[in-house]
């Protein structure tokens, strides 16, 4: 590939035995400091070689600078910079592209674009995070995808709509470009449970899109049956309704004992900043609450999906 020696080591995995059938593209670490779904991406390119393989399947590291250094981002935010006008500053080679989140949008682009282009059953790009909080296991999509069977196949809650509220996801550009792409969070940062549920989620992604031509009797209904067991409690289908945006400086501080899915109420004070408390503007459930100092999001809320 044309991509493999410049991208040495932002390749996790590349796999094909000249089969047809479906690409299948795992980035982890696009937050840097979320390395959970590099770790998972690693073991099953360690198993896949005991397969038949179906297609191709890639595995990425995202943000190599932040990965190295453990942190989200380094300069700006690779989740969210996938915007036209930034778009149209990475592809310009007559700017300087200074920071180090340019150059590692750009290789991650040259990857996304190349495959745009090429034709394939199916098409999937599954971008790997885990969360700053507690119960951190939900898939975010599209909801032109939400019922896709292998988006169903995680078996974890499914939250729509999350596009309305941020922009410039690589999910979104993804999609744009033909990938059934979602974000696939596997639990709380630094947690060993994320790395496992990464790893059946990924298995349930590669058997249910058909990579594995021979999997053994059981091994789709064993990542299911984990899966579900790990997401027992947790809402199947969310909708996003709102968003606390933190700005440059706010000193955002998120009130204790918060996490994903937990149930709060219009004018319960959820955090605070330097002007004062922050409540719940409705009724909902908290999702994605910021216990970490790095990212823009404060948190969400959601609701159960009629
Ligand atoms: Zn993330």
């Amino acid at each position: 590939m044309y991509w493999k020696n410049s991208m040495k080591d932002r390749l996790i995995g590349h796999f094909t035995q000249g089969r047809p059938g479906p690409l299948v593209i795992l980035i982890g670490g696009l937050h840097g400091n979320e390395i959970e779904g590099v770790r998972a991406t690693e073991r099953v390119f360690e198993q896949l070689k005991n397969y038949t393989i179906n297609g191709e399947v890639i595995g990425l590291r995202g943000n190599l600078a932040a990965i190295a250094q453990h942190r989200r981002y380094l300069a700006y935010d690779l989740n969210r910079c996938w915007t036209e006008a930034h778009l149209r500053f990475l592809r310009s080679g007559a700017i300087e592209h200074s920071k180090p989140e340019d150059q590692e949008a750009i290789a991650l682009l040259k990857i996304i674009d190349h495959y745009a282009e090429q034709s394939f059953s199916t098409k999937i790009i599954a971008d790997l995070h885990t969360t700053s909080a507690q119960k951190g296991s939900f898939v975010i999509v599209p909801e032109y995808f939400a019922n896709h069977p292998v988006v169903e196949a995680l078996h974890i809650p499914i939250v729509v709509n999350m596009e309305y509220f941020l922009r410039g996801t690589l999910l979104n550009y993804s999609c744009e470009r033909g990938f059934i792409s979602f974000a696939f969070e596997g639990g709380q940062i630094g947690s060993l449970d994320a790395i496992d549920l990464h790893e059946a989620g990924i298995w349930s992604i590669l058997l249910e899109a058909g990579v594995i031509e021979d999997a053994p009797a059981n091994f789709k209904e064993d990542c299911a049956s984990y899966l579900q067991q790990l997401a027992s409690g947790l809402p199947n289908r969310v909708t996003a309704k709102s968003m606390h945006v933190v700005h440059e400086g706010a000193n955002f501080s998120m009130k204790e004992g918060y996490f994903n899915f937990k149930p709060v109420y219009k004018g319960e004070v959820l955090a605070k900043d330097k002007d004062g408390p922050i409540v719940a503007p409705q009724d909902g459930l908290i999702f994605m609450p910021l216990y970490q100092k790095e990212g823009s999001d404060g948190f969400f809320i959601v609701d159960l999906q009629e």
